[in-house]
Parts: structure tokens; sequence; C-alpha cells
């Protein structure tokens, strides 16, 4: 598995740089190790110390939290050692996660082991019960020590954590007096409210932290798009820091909708540079299944599943099985914005990003209802059946969010927390489809075949399987005008303006620098699925 994942892993860490975040870029690591002091509020409020000691943070849960004040000792529980990785998290654990609640980065910086550490090391301090440490951090600073002072029955040792007179002690100092970030400035009531990150401690840590949504689109005035619109007919195109080699920029790939022009791959390629940001957390970790129309979408465009063979090293990639026939197939991962548009430039219109994560194939993070409308099935009859199922979501208290497919339909999607399969999501969205067609029979049907359907819509559980996929949001769909698979609000359900393919890549990107990315919701994975009864 570790080796798997090694190429993503890499990535993840470019992505990391490009993130605005006050993050170090990795590779710029100060020379003494890093430690850092989390605010977390779990079932009970306290502060997390991790120290790094040999590429782990050594931890301790501090309730009262740390402070310079040297007439105070802290209790300290000394907690089981944390990834690197979670140096930076400052997000929200979900709810039934162990550690479920939300965190800050309340304080981070250099520490330097003293005393008999400097000889020893500070895992041998560690384990012989007393660590000396200078803090150098934005709150916390001067010298402190920790001491083991008992351990209890069921093996939590507790420990002290105290402030050495020196010039950085402040007596009556109390750190719940300095409540905010030092990352993002902002307090764990602003960070539970629009997290950011979630950790999923179910995950390998390399993955565990999960963006939610909030980057931006490229701006239109981009220098980049400038050196796009500059290339030839052919060129090397430097984007999001590597250089993609692009052809036949000027073929039509998008026959034109009356009054547009139509929409070269050019167009493509620029629309998928601009939405990348924004897609990249529905991408990145799951492999995806390319939907190829080199010639254009007037010609038949073809499914392609395996890697190409061309593609060059640094696009990331997954030894998976295939579902049909058991064998491992090497698939394309989307973990970083140039890789959207390299794939543009082979003429993949459409992103079917898997429901499951790389790392948890047979686990899918969400339950997709597709509203597939039939032959006779008209737009109003779709938002009807659209309606009943933000009803019945309601009802349930479930968050879903529908999107535009781009051709005739819509999808809704369902976030979930771990521990489902895909006959656990096959099921459910099965029995809420039933529930929603008992209310209105005539304007459903559950044949399987087209021919059988007498031009009933159809409510389509099956995609929930393993490599089965719904296209993705912000996906562009292979037909005239190129229009997109658009995320909406529930509420524009009601707008009689909307259309199933109303959003194009001319559009769309306009659309979410204004109302920002309505999937966003999405990709907080961290429901539980209620019985249907
Ligand atoms: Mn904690």
């Amino acid at each position: 598995m570790a080796d798997r994942l090694g190429p993503y892993r890499s990535k993840r860490d470019f992505a990391h740089t490009t993130e605005p975040s006050g993050r170090e870029a990795d590779g710029s690591h100060s020379p003494e190790p890093r430690f850092v002091v989390q605010r977390h509020r779990a079932r009970r409020l306290h502060y997390d110390l991790r120290l790094e000691v040999d590429g782990a943070l050594v931890s301790w849960a501090v309730p009262k939290g740390p402070t310079l004040d040297p007439t105070v000792r802290r209790a300290a529980f000394h907690v089981e050692d944390h990834p690197l990785e979670y140096l930076n998290f400052e997000g929200v654990i979900p709810a039934g996660q162990y550690g479920g609640g939300d965190v800050i980065v309340w304080d981070t910086g250099a520490w330097i082991a003293r005393g008999a550490a400097t000889r020893s090391g500070p895992r041998a301090a560690i384990e012989a019960g007393e660590l000396h440490f200078d803090l150098c951090g934005h709150k916390l600073a001067g010298r402190f020590a920790l001491v083991h002072s008992g351990t209890d029955d069921r093996g939590t040792e507790r420990w002290l954590l105290v402030h050495k007179r020196d010039r950085h002690a402040v007596s009556g100092w109390d750190p719940e007096a300095y409540p905010r970030s030092v990352l993002s400035g902002r307090t764990n009531d602003e960070v539970r409210e629009d997290p950011g990150y979630i950790w999923r401690s179910d995950l390998p840590p390399q993955v565990a932290s999960m963006r939610l949504s909030g980057a931006a689109p490229l701006a239109s005035g981009a220098d980049e798009l400038r050196d796009l619109d500059a290339l030839r007919s052919s060129g090397t195109w430097e984007i999001f820091g590597r250089k993609v080699r692009l052809t036949n920029l000027d073929k039509v790939i998008f026959p034109s909708r009356p009054g547009e022009p139509p929409a070269t791959k050019r167009d493509l390629i620029r629309y998928a540079a601009r939405v990348a940001p924004v897609v990249l957390p529905y991408l990145s970790g799951r492999a995806l299944n390319m939907h190829r129309f080199p010639s254009g979408v007037e010609s038949k465009g073809f499914w392609q599943k395996q890697l190409p063979v061309s593609a060059p090293a640094w696009i990331s990639r997954w030894e998976g099985p295939d579902a049909d026939r058991g064998e491992v197939h090497t698939h394309l991962v989307v973990d970083e914005p140039a890789t959207l548009v390299w794939a543009a430039n082979l003429g993949v219109i459409e992103w079917h990003a898997w429901t499951s994560l790389a790392v948890q194939p047979q686990q899918p993070t969400y339950v997709l209802i597709d509203l597939d409308p039939g032959a006779d099935t008209d737009w109003g009859t779709l938002l009807t059946l659209a309606r009943l199922h933000r009803t019945a979501l309601e009802h349930l208290g479930v968050r879903g969010q529908p999107k535009l497919t781009g051709h005739r339909g819509i999808h809704i999607w369902i976030p979930i927390g771990p521990g489902y399969d895909f006959a656990d999501t096959r099921a459910w969205a099965e029995g809420l489809s039933r529930a929603i067609g008992a209310v209105v029979p005539d304007l459903v049907s559950w044949k399987w075949r087209v021919e059988d359907r007498q031009g009933r819509a159809r409510l389509d559980y099956t995609q929930n399987a393993i490599n089965k996929t719904l296209v993705a949001p912000y996906s562009p769909r292979p037909s005239p005008g190129a229009p997109v698979s658009a995320p909406i609000a529930w509420d524009e359900l009601d707008d009689p303006s909307l259309a199933p393919d109303g959003f194009t890549i001319r559009t769309i990107v306009d659309r979410i620098a204004a109302k920002g990315d309505l999937f966003g919701p999405i990709l907080r994975q961290d429901q539980d699925l209620p019985p249907l009864t």
C-alpha cells in the first residue's frame, strides 16, 4: 500500500505549496525540529502539545493548556504519537471519529532539546520520564520541562508541564486569552463554521487531511492564459509548475449552438486550467475514468480507464483493480491541476472520478442518485422528482447536493462517512428512490431497458458500485455548445430560467466566481445514513 501511494503522496505536498494557508513549502524545513500546540475542542476542550521527534509528533494532551507562568504546573497526559502530517492540521475531525471536534493551530514553531536530552536524544529523555526543552513559537517561548509523575490503572501516563523562570516567563499568563490560530487568525468557532480541511483518521496520514472547497478559479486575466493564446497550433505551455505539450489547439471540439462560436481544443484547455483549482478536491486521491473525444464530440468517443503509456512521469497513477475482469490496471489520478490540462490535450471531455478513494476502493464516499429522464420526461417532471428528493432528504436530516448533468438530467450526491460499502449505498439509494417513486408512480419506471420504460424517468441507483461513476462536477459534456455538469443550490430548482444544459465552459467560471463552489458541502464526508423506515 505504501509504495502504491508514493507518487501521489509527493504530489500532495506539491498541492500544499500552492495553497495560501501560510504553510511552509515542503523542503524548506527549518533545521530545528518543529512543534505545534493545537487547541482542540473534542468531548472536552484541551490543548495538544506535539514535538517532532524522529519523523513523528510525540504528543501530550494538556487540559488547561500550556502557560508561561512559572508558578503553575499543568497536568499533561502522554498520548500516542501523531503523524508529521498533523503538524499543520487545522479544521474539523468528523463527529464519531476519534477526537471528533474542531482544531486550530494555536501555536507552532521550532523546539530545541536541552539538558540530558542533548546527549541522550529526546526519545530517550522522554522514556526516562523527564524532558527539558526550549520553545520558539508565536505565543510560547523559553524553557519548559515535562516530567512523568505517574501512571493510572489504564496505563495513561500523567506528566506535569512547567515553564522555567527565565526572561520569557510571565506570571498570570492564560492561554485562553489568546484564542486565535497562528496560521489563519481564526478562532475554534470560526473554524467549526467553515473548516477548510477535515481530518479522516481512518485514512493513511498522507491523505487524511482532506481539503474542502475554497479555491478560486484561475482569473481570466492570468498571464498563463495569455501565454496559451499566444501559442500557435501546437507548443509547450507552462502551467501550474509543469510544462505540458499541447497539440492541435485550433481544432473544433464542440460545434456551436445558435449564436455562439464553436469551441476549440484551446478553449477546452483554457477551461480545464481555469476550473482545475476548484474541481481538484473532487478528483484528487481517486482513479479517474476518461471519456475521450479526440476528434471532437460529433465523432464517436471512447472510454479509457488505463493510463496511456505516453503519460509523462509526473502524472500520478494508481495500480488498482478493473471492475469487470479483476485485472489490475494503471489508473490516472488527478491530484494536481496541471494533470487536467494534460488530459484536455488528449481530448478528455468528461471527468469520471471514482466514488471511492484509491486507498479504500471498496468504500464509497458518496451515495449517488441519478435522475435519468426518459424520452417523454419533460424538464418540469424532472424538477418535480428533484424537489421530491429535496423534501425527502430534508425530512431525513441528510445533506445532499444537486447538480445539472449538462444533458437532460439532475444528479444528487450525498456525502457519507467511513464504514459503508457499495452494497450499503446502493441499498440506501434504492430504498430512497422506491419511497419517492411510490409517491409519483406515473412518472417513474423501474425497468432496466430504455424501451421498456414507456418514456418515463428512471431513478437510477445502480451507479453505486465500484468503478461505476457519474460525471464529476464542472466536467464538460460532449454536446454542442460545451455544456458542463453544473452544481446548483436547492432553491434554484424553483428558478424558471434553470435548464439542465444551461451552463457551459464559457459561463460556469463566472458563476463560480460569483457564487462560490456550490458543491462544496459534498467534500465534508462525515454523514451517517439514517434507516429508511
Ligand atoms: Mn486532542
